[in-house]
C-alpha cells in the first residue's frame, strides 16, 4: 500500500524552521533555478495519491471496481498522461485540447472518457476515431450527433449517460453541479432522463453502458454521493424492469475533498470509497440489482496535494482599517492569472515563508497578486511574520488542481512554469511561457 497523506505539509520536509525542501530540493533552489511564480509538482506524491485511488477502488469494489478515470481538467500535460498510463488508471477529458494531449503521448484510448456539455461535431468525430472508451452524453442533440457520426464511421460508440440527481452537495454553489438548476446532465426528475435513456437505447449506433453523476467537487461527506447512488440505482432497476436487462456500469464522478489550510483534511480513499460501496450494494440489494461496476474521476483528491506554487514577494503596503486595525497587502509576483480560485470560489489557502525562518511577531496580511484588479487576492487574511517582505520567497500548498489549468494571460502575464521534482531533483515538465509566446498570436 501507498503511502497516503491528509495533511497540506505532508510532502515537505523541514517545513519549520525555514528552508523549505520538496520531493529532496529546496524551495530556494528551484526559484533561483527556474524562476517564480513557479508550480512545484511532488512527483512521488502523485504516484502515491494516484495509486491510492485505484488500491482504494480495487479494495472496497472487489470485481465490482471499474476505472479510476483522473479528471484532466484538474491539470493535465503531456508528463502527467505518462504517470496515469505507468500507474494504469484511465483519464477523463472534456474538450479536443485535452484529447490531444493524451493522443500526443500515445496513451490508451481504451482507457479515455470524453464528457462535457457542448463537445463540437469534430470533437465527436475525433474522439470516436480515436477510439475513446466512452462518451459522456449531456444532451438530446448530441445523442443525434453521437449517432449520426458513429454510423458514418461505421461502428457503435459506448456511451454513459450523464443524469442530474437532484443533489446538492454541501460545497460552494458554483461547484456544485447535480441540483436541478445546472447546464450539465438531464434531469431524473423532470423526466428528461428517461426520456434520453430510450432514444439512447432506440439509437443504432450507440451503446448504452451506464449512467453517470457527478454531484459536485470539495465534498467531505458522504451523504451526498449517497442520496445520488439511490436516485440513480432507481433509475437502473428501472431501465430493468422497463427493457430486462441490466446496464453494466455506473460512474460516480469525482469531488472528493482535500486539505488547503493546515487545520483540514483530505479525504482518505479507502475511507471514502468504503462508505460508497456499502451504500452501492445496500441499494442495489433493494432492488435486486446486481452491483454494477463502478467508476470514479478523482482530479483535485489526485494532484491538488500535489503541488506548491513559490511566489517572490515585490513590495508590501500597510493599510489603516476602520477599526483601527492594520492590514497589510503583501505582493507576490502573480496572483489570480495562476490561481483564479479565490476570486472565482473564495477559495483559502495558506502560505509559509520558504528561503528563511523568522522569530518576528506576526501581522494580519493579505496576499494579493499583481493583476490591475482589486480582486486580485491570493489569500484573503493570514498572520504572517512581520519581518516578511521583498525578496521573500512564499509558498502556497495544495495548488496543484485547477490553478495552472485555469491560468490566463491577464494583463499578458506569461503563464508559470510547472516543474517535477522528485529524489533530490526537478526537471520542467510544462516550461514558463515568455513575452515572444503571448506575441506569437499577435498579427
Ligand atoms: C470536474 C469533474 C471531475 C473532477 O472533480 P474533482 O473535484 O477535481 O475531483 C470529475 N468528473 C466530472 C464530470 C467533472 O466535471
Amino acid at each position: 500500500m501507498s503511502e497516503f497523506s491528509k495533511n497540506v505539509f505532508s510532502h515537505y520536509a523541514n517545513v519549520t524552521p525555514g528552508h523549505l525542501m520538496i520531493g529532496g530540493v529546496s524551495a530556494a533552489q528551484l526559484a533561483t533555478e527556474f524562476g517564480t511564480p513557479l508550480f512545484v509538482l511532488d512527483e512521488a506524491d502523485f504516484f502515491d495519491r494516484a495509486t491510492a485511488w485505484k488500491q482504494a477502488l480495487e479494495q472496497a469494489f472487489g470485481d465490482r471496481a471499474g476505472t479510476v478515470y483522473y479528471a484532466g481538467k484538474s491539470f493535465l500535460c503531456k508528463e502527467v498522461t505518462r504517470w496515469l498510463a505507468v500507474v494504469g488508471i484511465g483519464l477523463d477529458v472534456c474538450t479536443g485540447g485535452e484529447l490531444a494531449v493524451a493522443q500526443a503521448t500515445n496513451f490508451p484510448m481504451k482507457r479515455v472518457q470524453v464528457h462535457g456539455n457542448n463537445k463540437s461535431e469534430s470533437e465527436i468525430r475525433t474522439a470516436i476515431q480515436a477510439g475513446v472508451a466512452t462518451l459522456v452524453v449531456d444532451s438530446f442533440q448530441e445523442i443525434e450527433r453521437i449517432e449520426r457520426i458513429a454510423a458514418e464511421l461505421n461502428t457503435i460508440q459506448r456511451v454513459f449517460l450523464r443524469v442530474t440527481a437532484g443533489v446538492e452537495a454541501h460545497t460552494h454553489e458554483f461547484i456544485s453541479t447535480a441540483h436541478e438548476d445546472v447546464k450539465f446532465g438531464f434531469s431524473i426528475a423532470s423526466g428528461a432522463a428517461w426520456r434520453a435513456i430510450h432514444e439512447v437505447t432506440a439509437a443504432s449506433h450507440i451503446e448504452l453502458a451506464g449512467l453517470h453523476s457527478h454531484i459536485g467537487s470539495q465534498i467531505f461527506m458522504s451523504e451526498g454521493f449517497e442520496a445520488a447512488a439511490a436516485k440513480l440505482i432507481a433509475l437502473l432497476a428501472q431501465y430493468r424492469d422497463e427493457f430486462a436487462s441490466e446496464l453494466p456500469e455506473l460512474d460516480l464522478g469525482g469531488g472528493y475533498g482535500i486539505a488547503y489550510l493546515p487545520d483540514e483534511t483530505t479525504l482518505e480513499p479507502v475511507g471514502i470509497l468504503t462508505e460508497l460501496a456499502a451504500i452501492v450494494r445496500a441499494q442495489c440489494a433493494a432492488h435486486g440489482l446486481s452491483v454494477p461496476k463502478i467508476s470514479i474521476e478523482p482530479g483535485r483528491a489526485i494532484v491538488g496535494p500535489t503541488t506548491t506554487t513559490l511566489y517572490t514577494v515585490g513590495t508590501t503596503k500597510d493599510v489603516v482599517l476602520e477599526d483601527g486595525g492594520i492590514r497589510r497587502y503583501l505582493s507576490v509576483d502573480g496572483g489570480m492569472s495562476d490561481n483564479i480560485r479565490p476570486a472565482l470560489y473564495e477559495a483559502e489557502y495558506h502560505a509559509i515563508i520558504a528561503n528563511r525562518t523568522s522569530s518576528a511577531p506576526t501581522i494580519n496580511t493579505r496576499v494579493v497578486g499583481k493583476h490591475c484588479e482589486s480582486g486580485d487576492i491570493v489569500i484573503r487574511s493570514i498572520a504572517l511574520a512581520d519581518d516578511a517582505g521583498p525578496g521573500d520567497l512564499l509558498a502556497i500548498p495544495a495548488t496543484g488542481a485547477y490553478g495552472r489549468s485555469m491560468a490566463s494571460n491577464y494583463n499578458h502575464v506569461p503563464r508559470p512554469a510547472v516543474v517535477a521534482v522528485i529524489d533530490g531533483a526537478a526537471r520542467v515538465i510544462v516550461r514558463r511561457e515568455t513575452h515572444e509566446d503571448i506575441l506569437a498570436l499577435d498579427q
